[in-house]
């Protein structure tokens, strides 16, 4: 048994030991590979520990924040800096992960920061944590990733023949008024909706975290991608009341396809985290330079601690209401990242119990003025 070393050695707690002479904290931190640093807030210094610096490539010279800051990677250097800025001046904890730049992107590094305030006797305050290498961690995440964007562009083409089949059938059966044929086609072409709209998701999913949504631009009607939305998201559901407030005749100069799936997000949340039968309102406002789309649940809300988080990837409110709906918490990180693509911006207002509104609002950019 691989207990009996335990039991026949024994290990118990030491009390009076040569144990408590040893740097306890140095030890551990050495075996967990994990490197340290401090600010000094009040004295403006810094001080990484030896294995920090080995970490980012340092094995003489000194390190500052600034050559840390210098060292990230070029697209994620100023989110390290405002990071940082922001940790030391509101005193708050950080919590950050990036790759140090390398000439060789096959020999790229990751590393995450850790850390908090603290404040010393004296009172003076000190921000401080950990760093370890997740090299290994990300390049497995980034691969996982790569998995998922192929497996989904091959799914894509199928799904897209079975698609144009169905739609075939679909007609066909309708010329021949064979109502039960009719009825099983709209339920297998609602399926293959569902599935296109998920791993268009995922495809966005890759781009939105590389930082790059690329975007197709063309002049539509709002009100009309909308009410096409809405009949997309009344096929697969029927158990709410939607109503559409008409929207002014407003023409965008945006990807049509991507507002669309914002829309569908919103809406398909509005569907499921809302009791059936209840009612869900979708208006429009429009000013000179951009369209507000407004959507409006009565179901169970989201608490102000839990809509800090709502649009951070990944996220899913955990309750005891929540725990039977299923989800992959991307549908809004991805909504905002794309709207936020479009120069737009993305809010909710929400209160446990009463309801959540999603308001997103878009510049109109029509190509004609
Ligand atoms: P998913 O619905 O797949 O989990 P989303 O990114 O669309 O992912 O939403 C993230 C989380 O936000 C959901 O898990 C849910 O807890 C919460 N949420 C989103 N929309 C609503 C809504 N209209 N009402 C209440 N909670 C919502």
């Amino acid at each position: 048994m691989e207990n009996d070393v335990f039991k026949a050695e024994g290990f118990s707690e030491a009390s009076e030991s040569h144990l408590q002479k040893l740097d306890l904290p140095k030890l551990a931190l050495d075996a967990a590979e994990l490197g340290t640093w401090v600010v000094d807030i009040d004295n403006k210094v810094f001080l990484p520990s030896d294995y920090m610096k080995s970490l980012v490539g340092i094995t003489q010279g000194s390190l500052s924040i600034e050559i840390l800051i210098g060292m990230v990677e070029n697209k994620y250097r100023q989110k390290v800096q405002r990071a940082f800025e922001n940790a030391i001046k509101n005193r708050l904890s950080i919590l950050l992960e990036f790759p140090i730049a390398s000439p060789d992107a096959d020999d790229q590094k990751w590393l995450r920061i850790m850390g908090g305030v603290t404040y010393s006797q004296e009172s003076s305050c000190y921000l401080s944590g950990i760093v370890m290498d997740i090299t290994f961690q990300k390049l497995n995440d980034l691969r996982k990733e790569k998995f998922v964007v192929m497996v989904s562009h091959e799914l894509k083409t199928p799904l897209t023949v079975l698609k144009g089949y169905v739609q075939l059938l679909h007609s066909w059966a309708r010329q021949q008024k064979d109502t039960f044929t009719m009825g099983a086609l709209s339920k297998m072409e609602t399926q293959v909706r569902k599935m296109v709209s998920m791993i268009n998701g995922f495809l966005n999913l890759s781009g939105a975290e590389a930082g790059k949504i690329l975007l197709n631009k063309q002049d539509f009607s709002m009100d009309s991608l909308i009410r096409e939305t809405i009949g997309d998201a009344l096929l697969v559901s029927d158990s709410h009341k939607v109503e559409f407030e008409e929207c002014p005749e407003v023409m965008v100069f945006a990807d049509r396809d991507k507002i669309g799936q914002v829309v569908g997000n919103l809406l398909g949340n509005a569907v499921k985290y809302s009791n059936k039968d209840s009612t869900i309102k979708i208006s429009c406002n429009k000013s000179d330079r951009e369209v507000q789309v407004i959507i409006k649940d009565e179901g169970m809300g989201i608490s102000q601690e839990n809509i800090k988080k709502i649009f951070d990837p990944h996220f899913r409110v955990e309750s005891k209401e929540t725990e039977n709906i299923s989800g992959f918490g991307i549908g809004l990180y991805l909504s905002s990242e794309i709207v936020k693509s479009h120069g737009g911006s993305i809010k909710v207002e929400s209160e446990p119990g009463k309801g959540s509104t999603f308001t997103f609002s878009i510049p109109v950019n029509n190509s004609s003025i």
